[in-house]
């Protein structure tokens, strides 16, 4: 009898859990002219490198209109006379400046779209340049953030105005104007100066470096990393806000964490973010010391679910456990912990730390983070409980279209990059053992840190690391909406016969199993036939049923269930893959 596990789920995308902005939005098929100068490194963009931001915003409550400056500082990398600059519509672009000497020098410009062009003198390769751009204007306002962002004007439970900001996907420009590409983070860091009434306190990324003295009923925060970070992740955070600190003694040294939730959440916040120093725990023991040291590490209270905002993580998951109290894998382990706590924060290793050039690729930011959720609960659970999480959450896979996006026009891929990403490190993870899994992640946060990539670095990487070529694996589970079919088949009662199908050519993933109740063993399979001696105690049971493959790869346990049994106990189990492996089994013939 032929056994083929296949999942077949149906699941709308309102139901989907994402902490991603733009898979919510809509998918395109066409690009545009406008999504080519958002999404590629232009001619206006190539000349010149961000070294540091400091924008200054003042939003204003009841008009919903926002005024600011963004000074940036640039190297000019090569000569060019033309700069793109982007904002987004509804906001304009008032004044630029060349300042010099604190001198200032207007610049003519004008706008394409989102796309502002400013013509720059001649300036000397390899100088450091400030351009001052004065903006003001209503921003695009959310609709449903963290998904479907922008600025957000919002009162808390007490009426008192709540505002924030979440462009994920969307773009800093929906705020700010910057060179809007993942590729070129300011390498110096960011400052952020937010003017709010008095009675309000504004919180950004990083430290908080000044505040004024309140003048005409306004106050100016000022905080500031010290570290690269992404456009989307630079945020401020208004409202009725009051904060706790804690010291955690990490792998670097003392690191400081801040905790800013609203007044009447204190309580609150104080029991539920213990999971911050287990998830700081867990992490640094996985994947290396926080990458972020001298910026502190920060949850701070929002109003939507939550974000990976670079050293002030949004955290809007009611201080309960799951997410939003449901547990994505539907094995129990995914209510033991809040993750908006650890999913946001496994972010600051990938995706802040290491972040990719182009939306693309954007499975580096996910597909790790994700699995940063099964390391979690590895570490506070055990290994086969952390396995039963990533198992479990295959019901999300939608196989819908590949994880890679289109290049250059500021497209991300399938949302899979979420759980089928995780599903594939997990095998990964299997192939190189835990040691070895733990050193790659280790290894892969020094390599790149602080650095933007490109998915074929970290493939590569991962390939030489493990001595082995995975490259078939990354463009199987990456380029492809296809699962790899293993195909077997008994020629006699002595040996049976195994090959991959439905995949990719010269995809030969290695994969465990077992034989006649005999201990595992890898196999490597390749789209060739090969064989295995079935063992001669399992002979006299054989016949037309005899073979059964007892691992599907939607196979899920509850935490109470604890061995990974056959669905019917009364068969004999004589050929078994490894449930970790996300691969389908069919018997032939
Ligand atoms: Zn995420």
């Amino acid at each position: 009898m032929s056994r083929v596990f296949l999942l077949v789920i149906g699941i709308s995308l309102s139901s989907l859990p994402f902490c991603s902005a733009q898979l919510a939005v809509g998918e395109k098929s066409v690009f545009t002219h406008a999504d080519t100068l958002r999404g590629s490194i232009t001619p206006e963009r190539a000349w010149w490198d961000v070294l540091f931001y400091h924008i200054h915003v003042t939003p204003d409550f009841n008009t919903q209109i926002i005024r600011g400056t963004n000074q940036m500082t640039v190297k000019i990398v090569k000569p060019g006379r033309k700069m793109q600059i982007d904002l987004q519509d509804p906001l304009v672009i008032d004044t630029v400046y060349l300042v010099k000497s604190g001198k200032k020098k207007k610049l003519a410009f004008r706008k394409n779209g989102n796309a502002w062009y400013v013509s720059c003198p001649s300036l000397p390769v390899n100088s450091a340049q400030i351009v001052e751009i004065v903006y003001h204007g209503k921003p695009r306002a959310a609709v449903r953030p963290p998904w479907d962002g922008g600025w957000i004007w919002t009162k808390d439970k007490l009426g008192r105005p709540w505002m924030s900001v979440a462009c994920q996907g969307l773009g800093a420009s929906v705020w700010y104007p910057c060179k809007d590409h993942q590729s070129d983070e300011p390498d110096s860091g960011a400052m952020l100066s937010i003017t709010v009434p008095d009675t309000l306190m504004a919180v950004g990324n990083g430290r908080l470096l000044t505040s004024t003295e309140p003048q005409n009923g306004k106050i100016t925060y000022t905080w500031k990393v010290v570290n690269p970070i992404n456009n989307y992740d630079i945020i401020p955070y208004i409202g009725k806000y009051q904060h706790f600190h804690v010291d955690y003694a990490g792998e670097k040294g003392n690191l400081d964490c801040d905790y800013w939730v609203l007044d009447y959440d204190l309580d609150k916040a104080k029991e539920q973010f213990k999971q911050a120093d287990t998830m700081l725990h867990c992490f640094e023991y996985w994947m290396g010391p926080y990458p972020f040291y001298e910026d502190g590490y920060k949850l701070v209270e929002a109003p939507h679910l939550g974000m990976e905002h670079q050293s002030a993580v949004a955290y809007g998951n009611h201080f309960s456990n799951g997410y939003l109290g449901k547990d994505l894998s539907g094995t129990g382990w995914g209510l033991k912990w809040d993750f908006i706590v650890v999913h946001e924060s496994g972010h600051e290793w990938f995706g802040n730390n290491i972040t990719t050039n182009d939306l693309a690729d954007m499975w580096v930011h996910e597909s790790f983070t994700n699995y940063s959720e099964t390391l979690y609960t590895t570490c506070q659970y055990g290994v086969e409980a952390g396995n039963d999480y990533v198992i479990g959450t295959r019901k999300n896979i939608r196989n819908d279209k590949p994880i890679i996006g289109t290049y250059g026009v500021n497209n991300e891929g399938s949302g899979d990059m979420y759980y089928k990403g995780g599903n594939m490190l997990h095998m990964i993870r299997r192939m190189l053992g835990d040691a070895g899994y733990r050193g790659l992640l280790h290894e892969l946060n020094a390599t790149f840190y602080h650095k933007t990539v490109t998915t074929q670095q970290i493939e590569s990487f991962i390939s030489q690391y493990a001595k082995k070529d995975l490259s078939k694996i990354f463009d199987q589970y990456l380029r492809t909406t296809k699962i790899p079919v293993l195909e077997y088949k008994e020629n006699s009662s002595t040996l049976l016969s195994y090959r991959w199908t439905n995949c990719v050519k010269g995809f030969d993933m290695q994969i465990q199993v077992s034989v006649g109740g005999q201990p595992q063993q890898w196999i490597q399979p390749t789209e060739e036939w090969k064989t295995l001696n079935i063992p001669a105690s399992q002979h006299k049971a054989d016949d037309s049923t005899s073979l059964h493959v007892v691992s599907d790869s939607a196979g899920t346990r509850s935490p109470a269930d604890s061995t990974n049994t056959a669905p019917n106990p009364g068969m004999e189990r004589i050929f078994q893959v490894d449930r970790n492996f996300y691969i389908t089994v069919k018997k032939i013939g």
